[in-house]
C-alpha cells in the first residue's frame, strides 16, 4: 500500500478561518466527536468559503467515526443516503452533515471484489461506501479547493491536494490526474465545474474544461430526478444567467434541454434570443434582493421556446389555441422528463403559467376578472412581463394587465368593456369565465395567435 501523502497543514495562526464565522451548531458537532475521542474536521464548501470571505451555505463535517458512531454520539441524529452513508444531525431548522472518511474508489475494472463499491460498466460510481482516512478522503473529493479540512483538534487547516494554493490562485482544479475518469465516474463533476466557476469567480484549469465539450453526453447517464436538483443549484443562486452561458459554452446545456437549446441554436443564426436570458437574469435579480424564487417558474423560463414553437406550429395547422396550449405543455414537459426530472407538484403549476399566457391576451369581457382571481395569475402576469421585455409580445398587453391590476371597478369594466352592454355575439358558443384553458376555445384564437406569432416588431418570420 503507497505512503499517504504528507498534507500541509497551516496552523490557526496562520490562516483566517475564525470560529466566529462558523455555525453554533457545526461547532456544538465538532466538539462532541472531537470529546468522544474521533477525529473531526469542517470541510468542504464551508471552509472554501469562510477562505474567500464569503458566507457558507451550510456546513459539512467529516470525521472517522462510523455513522453508526455518530449516532451512538448525537441523540437528534438520522443516517441517510444508499450512495452515501451520512449522518444528518438535527438541529431545528438547521441539519449539519456527518459524512464518516472514505477511501476512494476501487480503481475502476477491479470492481467485484469489494461490495461497498459498486460501479456501472461506464465507470460511474453508484455506490461508495468504503470508509478510510483523512487523506484518501480528500483524494475521492472533486476539486482541490473543496477538499481542505478544518480540524477542530488544533484549529489548524490541512491541505492534501495543494487546495490551498489553487484557491489563492482562483483556479478550480479536479484532483487526481485522469481528468476524463474523474468525469466519468460521477459526470455531474462537469456542471459542478461550470457551477463554481460562477459562484466563486474562479477559472477552469485548462486540462480540466478542455473534456467539457467531449463528455457533456455523459450526463444522460445521470438520473434524471438529480440533474433536477443540480439545475435549481445553478439557476437559483444568484448567477445562474451566468451559469447558463457557461454551460451552454461548454455544451452541457443540449444535454439538460434539448429542446431549448435546439430552438436556442435555431435563433442564434438570426439574432439572440434574449427571453432565457432575461428570465433567468430576472431570477438572479430576485435571489439577490432575498425575494422568493419557485421552480415552476424557472423551468417555465427554460422551457418556454419549445413550447411557444410548438405552440405556434399547431396554431398554425388550425388547432384552437387552448388546445394548442395544452398540447404543446404536454409534450415538451413530457420530453423533458427523460433528461431532468420536474417533480410532478412543480410541473403542474408550470403548465398552468404557459396555458395562462394565451388567456392574458384576451381582454374583453368577464375573463379577465376571473384570471385575477387565479392562483397561478402573479405568477403568468411575471411571466408575461418577461416576455414583453424580450420583444415576444406588445409591451401594451403587459402593460394593460399592470394597470388593470390597480384599477378600481369602474374603470376596470371601462378597460375590459365589461361594463357595457354588449352586442350578443351569436356564433360563439357562452362559456363560463374562469374555464378557458380547459377544453376547445369558443374564441377564434386569432388575437393571440396575432401577439404570439414571433417576436412583436421583429419583421416577422411568419
Ligand atoms: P455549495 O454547498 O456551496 O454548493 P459544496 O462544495 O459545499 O458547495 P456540496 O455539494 O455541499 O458542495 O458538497 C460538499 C463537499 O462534498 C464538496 O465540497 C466536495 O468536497 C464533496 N463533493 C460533493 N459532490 C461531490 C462529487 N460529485 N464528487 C466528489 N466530491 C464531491
Ligand atoms: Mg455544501
Amino acid at each position: 500500500m503507497p505512503a499517504e501523502p504528507e498534507p500541509l497543514i497551516v496552523p490557526r495562526a496562520e490562516h483566517k478561518v475564525s470560529r466566529s464565522n462558523i455555525s453554533q451548531n457545526a461547532l456544538k458537532v465538532l466538539y462532541r466527536l472531537r470529546d468522544a475521542g474521533h477525529a473531526a474536521c469542517l470541510v468542504g464548501g464551508g471552509v472554501r468559503d469562510l477562505l474567500l470571505g464569503h458566507e457558507p451555505k451550510d456546513f459539512d463535517v467529516a470525521t472517522d467515526a462510523t455513522p453508526e458512531d455518530v449516532r451512538q454520539v448525537f441523540r437528534n441524529c438520522r443516517l441517510i443516503g444508499r450512495r452515501f452513508r451520512l449522518a444528518h444531525v438535527f438541529f431545528g431548522p438547521e441539519i449539519i452533515e456527518v459524512a464518516t472518511f472514505r477511501a476512494s474508489a476501487i480503481p475502476a475494472g477491479q470492481d467485484g471484489t469489494d461490495a461497498d463499491t459498486v460501479r456501472a460498466e461506464n465507470g460511474m460510481i453508484l455506490r461508495d461506501n468504503v470508509y478510510g482516512s483523512i487523506a484518501e478522503d480528500a483524494l475521492r473529493r472533486d476539486f482541490t479547493v473543496n477538499a481542505l479540512y478544518y480540524n477542530i483538534a488544533d484549529f489548524s487547516l490541512v491541505d492534501y491536494v495543494g487546495g490551498l494554493a489553487d484557491l489563492r490562485a482562483g483556479r478550480l482544479k479536479l484532483i487526481g490526474d485522469d481528468v476524463e475518469a474523474r468525469y466519468r465516474e460521477d459526470p455531474v463533476r462537469m456542471l459542478r465545474a461550470a457551477r463554481f466557476a460562477c459562484k466563486l469567480g474562479f477559472m477552469i484549469d485548462p486540462a480540466c474544461e478542455a473534456p467539457l465539450p467531449a463528455l457533456a453526453p455523459l450526463l444522460a447517464e445521470v438520473p434524471a430526478a438529480r440533474l433536477f436538483e443540480e439545475v435549481l443549484k445553478l439557476f437559483h443562486a444568484g448567477y445562474g444567467l451566468h451559469a447558463f452561458e457557461k454551460l451552454r459554452h461548454y455544451g452541457l446545456f443540449a444535454h439538460l434541454f434539448p429542446a431549448t437549446d435546439a430552438c436556442l441554436q435555431q435563433e442564434d443564426q438570426d439574432f439572440p434570443n434574449v427571453f432565457v436570458s432575461r428570465g433567468l437574469d430576472s431570477t438572479d435579480q430576485r435571489v439577490l434582493a432575498g425575494k422568493s424564487v419557485v421552480p415552476p417558474f424557472l423551468f417555465g423560463v427554460l422551457l418556454w421556446e419549445p413550447v411557444r414553437l410548438r405552440y405556434q406550429a399547431l396554431l398554425d395547422s388550425g388547432a384552437a389555441w387552448a388546445d394548442a396550449m395544452a398540447l404543446a405543455s404536454h409534450e415538451v414537459a413530457s420530453e423533458q422528463q427523460r433528461h431532468v426530472a420536474i417533480p410532478k407538484r412543480f410541473g403542474m403549476p408550470m403548465r398552468e403559467i404557459w396555458s395562462l399566457q394565451p388567456r392574458l391576451e384576451r381582454r374583453q369581457g368577464r375573463r379577465p376578472m376571473a384570471l385575477l382571481g387565479h392562483p397561478r395569475f402573479r405568477a403568468a402576469y411575471d411571466f408575461l412581463l418577461l416576455r414583453a421585455e424580450a420583444g415576444e409580445v406588445d409591451p401594451e398587453l403587459a402593460e394593460w394587465w399592470t394597470r388593470f391590476q390597480d384599477a378600481n371597478p369602474t374603470d376596470r369594466a371601462k378597460m375590459t368593456g365589461a361594463g357595457k352592454k354588449r352586442r350578443p355575439r351569436r356564433r360563439r358558443k357562452p362559456k363560463s369565465a374562469g374555464s378557458g384553458s380547459g377544453g376547445p376555445g369558443g374564441d377564434t384564437g386569432t388575437e393571440g395567435a396575432a401577439v404570439m406569432h414571433g417576436r412583436a416588431g421583429s419583421g416577422g418570420d411568419d
